[in-house]
């Protein structure tokens, strides 16, 4: 997977640097091109061609032990095919991307609008689809022991694969993505 250079006349593709004023993508045929882009505009690239695949597994909730379905993307994962250095700035899951987890919400029963009192504010969340338990924040992501083998290390995760959204469905993410990569 490679985004293409925004050169016409270039036949090159943006790796990511490091310079002298931080990581950015620039152009494989530099010198010779010196088109380059943040790593957001990157990021959002990479969106605009692949979607944001979405997955979901069972877990056993904690308060009422029946198996409920948790579900969440997981951005840094997919960028790793971009760049391994990409992959290292997350995890990045439900709860990140607003538009997403509105979308998310919308859909799926089980994923709701939470109300935190320490923070006071919103933000949404798996619940268990039998006893409505909050399954936490970044629980999917911080905490998914049984699959994070398959996530990082066997790098299976197609059997997870839920959905793909894509760009159009999802709207405009720079807001969310230059917090995330600035
Ligand atoms: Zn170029
Ligand atoms: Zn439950």
């Amino acid at each position: 997977m490679e985004i293409l250079c925004k050169v016409k006349t270039c036949t090159g593709h943006y790796i990511v640097r490091d310079g002298k004023f931080g990581v950015f993508a620039g152009c494989s045929e530099f010198p010779k091109c010196k088109s380059s882009m943040k790593i957001p505009e990157l990021v959002e690239n990479f969106i605009k061609e692949k979607g944001i695949k979405i997955y979901c597994w069972g877990k056993i909730c904690w308060k009422c032990s029946k198996t409920t379905p948790v579900i969440s993307y997981f951005l840094n994962y997919e960028l790793e095919e971009l760049d391994s250095y990409l992959g290292m700035l997350g995890p990045i899951g439900l709860g990140d991307l607003e538009s997403v987890d509105r979308l998310l919400e919308q859909v799926i029963p089980s994923i709701k609008e939470c109300y935190s009192y320490t923070t006071k504010s919103t933000y949404i969340a798996n619940t268990c689809e039998h006893c409505g338990s909050l399954q936490g924040r970044n629980y999917v992501v911080d905490d998914p022991h049984e699959i994070i083998t398959d996530l990082w290390h066997n790098h299976d995760m197609e059997k997870y694969l839920y959905g793909v959204l894509s760009v159009e469905e999802v709207g405009d993410l720079s807001h969310d993505l230059r917090r995330i990569y600035s």
